[in-house]
C-alpha cells in the first residue's frame, strides 16, 4: 500500500470505519460498499483502494488489542508512519486520548524479520513520556463475582490458573467479551475470568473472533452485546 495518502482521505477512511463499527455494535444496518463508493467519489481512488485501507485500519486495531470490523480481515502491509497516523486518527474519531502503540509494534515486526540482528546497546536510562489515558471506571463487585464464580479455573481453556498471585489466590484476569473500548458493559454477562495466556489470545490472536464465538456458545450467563 502506497504511503502517498493524504491526511484528509486517511482521516475520512478512519471516521467511516469507526462509524461502521458503531453501527455494527448497535445492530444498525449499513453497507460497507456505500462507504467505499462515497470515499472513492470524494478522493478519486478506487473503491477497492478504500476497502484495502480499511483492512489496514483493522490491522492497526489488532495491534491495539482491539476488535476489527466484520468482513475487513486485517491486512498487515501498513508502514509505521501510516500506522501512527491511523492510530492517532482512531483516538481522534473516538474522542479519546492518543497513546502510541501500533507504530512501535510495527517497527518491531519489521526489524525482527532482518537477519543477524546486532545485539543492541539499549538504554540504561530510557527517556520517559507521559500522557493522559482514557480509562474506564470498573465495578469491584463485577470483577469479584466473576473471579469467585470461576473458582480458579480459566473460563476459556478450562485449565486451572497457572500460578498463585502474591495474595496466594489463583491468578486469573477478568476480560470484557465486548471490550469496554467498544462500548461493552461492565457486567457479569459481559465479563469472563481468563488465564493470562487466554487473555492475551482474546486481544491479540489471529483467531480472536473464533475464541469469542466459542465463549458465547459455552458460557450460558454471557449475553451478546
Ligand atoms: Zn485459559
Ligand atoms: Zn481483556
Amino acid at each position: 500500500m502506497s504511503e502517498g495518502w493524504g491526511k484528509e482521505e486517511l482521516l475520512a477512511s478512519v471516521v467511516a470505519y469507526i462509524e461502521m463499527q458503531r453501527k455494527e455494535r448497535n445492530g444498525q444496518p449499513f453497507i460497507k460498499k456505500h462507504y467505499y463508493e462515497d470515499l472513492a467519489a470524494k478522493f478519486g481512488r478506487t473503491t477497492k483502494a478504500f476497502e484495502y485501507r480499511m483492512q489496514n485500519i483493522s490491522y492497526v486495531m489488532t495491534l491495539l488489542g482491539r476488535n476489527w470490523l466484520s468482513g475487513l480481515k486485517p491486512a498487515k502491509n501498513v508502514g509505521a508512519n501510516v500506522a501512527t497516523e491511523i492510530e492517532a486518527m482512531i483516538a481522534q474519531a473516538e474522542g479519546k486520548q492518543y497513546v502510541p502503540i501500533a507504530a512501535f509494534e510495527i517497527e518491531v515486526r519489521e526489524v525482527v524479520k532482518k537477519k543477524n540482528l546486532l545485539r543492541p546497546e539499549g538504554n540504561y536510562r530510557p527517556a520517559i513520556t507521559s500522557s493522559t489515558i482514557t480509562q474506564y471506571k470498573r465495578d469491584v463487585a463485577v470483577k469479584a463475582w466473576v473471579l469467585q464464580h470461576a473458582k480458579g479455573v480459566c473460563e476459556s481453556c478450562g485449565q486451572p490458573a497457572p500460578f498463585c498471585g502474591s495474595d496466594g489466590q489463583p491468578y486469573l484476569e477478568v476480560h470484557h467479551v465486548r471490550q469496554l473500548a467498544d462500548n461493552g458493559s461492565d457486567t457479569v454477562t459481559n465479563a469472563v475470568a481468563l488465564c493470562p495466556n487466554c487473555h492475551k489470545a482474546f486481544h491479540y490472536s489471529e483467531n480472536s473472533r473464533e475464541l469469542v464465538s466459542c465463549l458465547y456458545e459455552r458460557i450460558a450467563r454471557l449475553v451478546r452485546e
